[in-house]
């Protein structure tokens, strides 16, 4: 016995489909200089928002040595917790 699903009554009002796009910065992307004298590697480093809060330095992508670092508050968006990033 064949399932029979007839949906001929289902409403095909055409409903405003409603795209949210969101303005809030999803990312940032900061260039760092590795401390070390014989590396000097730039750094390009993307932070979320969490990342971005607790960021405390990164480790470099070239001599993998790691470098002390903290955001400025000009590096972050202004629709982020500022006073959340320390
Ligand atoms: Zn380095």
């Amino acid at each position: 016995m064949a399932f029979m699903t007839t949906v001929g009554s289902v409403a095909m009002t055409k409903e405003k489909t409603q795209f949210y796009f969101p303005r809030d910065v999803l990312l940032i992307e900061i260039d760092r200089r590795c401390a070390q004298d014989e590396c000097r590697q730039r750094n390009q480093i993307s932070l979320t928002k969490a990342e971005a809060f607790e960021y405390r330095g990164f480790n470099c992508s070239e001599c993998e040595s790691w470098n002390d670092d903290r955001l400025n508050q000009s590096e972050v968006p202004e629709s982020w917790d500022r006073a959340s990033i320390h």
